[in-house]
């Protein structure tokens, strides 16, 4: 099935939902999200080879330079929003979130383009890359006058959006979902909330409770902090006295309280390596550490075909910047985070073998 025509449909599905109150629709909606996730979901967070949904559970059979259409993801995410506003204590749609949001969606701009020019696809081919012209497959970059592409329209809009997901609240709540440099003003509540971190380099982010315009009002509310599934170990802070409040994986921790002015929660999320295995073929993974996917780093070299890679030899190099090293193939490969690969050739999946360091 043609992918990106279906996808829009779901986000109606939900909205009817919404609307009507009609459980089918809300079904249709809830389905569709888990079949794509689960069954056609590349480790970047995106979906779809030649802009069509493959059989089922059969990624390492579509390593593609056409892999993971930005349509698609961009609909995705809408659609993740509209899920978790109806359920919003399921921390899995917002790990599906910031996946795409932070691997594929990000890197799918060319930092370096004054016109944020942005790709079709996101190549997941051993040796696949991202650059200007032809030569770069499904990874060229859009251009200002030869090129007028569905995924230009949505990447526009996408990297207009990247604060959109951030924080919810409701009657009693605010959600943190993302971990964002942000200032938000809640003006409801006459509050500012600033956000401060150099996530995902560092795993720590500061949250600032400040006055904002229409102070006095209401300023008791849950501080509902999402904590990864990706992370382990994770814990709370109050005005630098630790928080002991239950901060399992792939839940909210929750801070209950009347908030004054300067109120900070530092928030740390503790990053190791990890697989993302292609669900058809356990033994061939993408590397991630943290939330970030990382990619080999080849440079001009041409691979057809991905070296096996030795999981304990994985190794951080650098405190200030995502920069990585492991052994593939015999040899030492520079690894850096997906959406870092920017003109040059990498290897998202490798087969594996041996173990993460712990
Ligand atoms: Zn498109």
């Amino acid at each position: 099935m043609h992918a990106n025509t279906n996808i829009p449909k779901w986000i109606g599905a939900a909205r009817e939902y919404k609307a009507t109150g009609t459980a089918r629709y809300h079904a249709i909606a809830k389905n569709a999200w888990d079949i794509v996730i689960n069954a056609h979901t590349y480790a970047i967070g995106g979906n779809s080879q030649a802009e069509h949904f493959r059989p089922p559970n059969a990624i390492s059979a579509y390593l593609a330079k056409d892999t993971a259409e930005s349509c698609n993801s961009y609909n995705m995410l809408k659609l993740t929003r509209e899920l978790w506003t109806l359920d919003p204590t399921n921390v899995a749609y917002v790990d599906f979130y910031e996946r795409a949001v932070l691997n594929q969606m990000l890197g799918q701009q060319d930092p370096h383009s004054a016109h944020g020019h942005v790709t079709y696809f996101s190549s997941l081919n051993p040796g696949g890359a991202r650059g200007v012209g032809p030569a770069w497959g499904g990874g060229t970059w859009s251009t200002d006058y030869a090129s007028f592409w569905c995924c230009q329209g949505t990447g526009v809009e996408t990297h207009t959006k990247f604060m959109d997901s951030v924080y919810f609240y409701d009657a009693d709540s605010l959600y943190i979902n993302l971990f964002t440099p942000t200032v938000l003003t809640w003006s409801q509540r006459g509050l500012t909330v600033t956000q401060s971190t150099s996530f995902p380099i560092t795993d720590t982010s500061t949250i600032k409770i400040s006055s904002g315009p229409g102070a006095s009002a209401n300023s008791t509310f849950t501080l509902k902090i999402r904590i990864p599934t990706w992370t382990s170990g994770a814990s709370l802070a109050l005005n630098g006295a630790a928080v002991t409040t239950a901060t399992t994986p792939g839940s909210y921790a929750s801070i209950s309280r009347s908030w004054t002015a300067g109120d900070t929660v530092t928030v740390t999320l503790p990053m190791k390596f990890r697989t993302v295995p292609a669900n058809d073929k356990r033994d061939l993974a993408a590397i991630a550490y943290g939330p970030t996917v990382l990619v080999g780093n080849y440079g001009s070299r041409t691979v057809s075909t991905a070296p096996t890679l030795t999981l304990d030899s994985l190794r951080r190099t650098s405190e200030t910047t995502l920069a990585f090293s492991a052994t593939a193939g015999g040899s030492t490969v520079t690894m850096v985070p997906f959406f870092e690969g920017q003109g040059f050739n990498y290897v998202t999946y490798f087969p594996i073998t041996g173990a993460v360091p712990s």
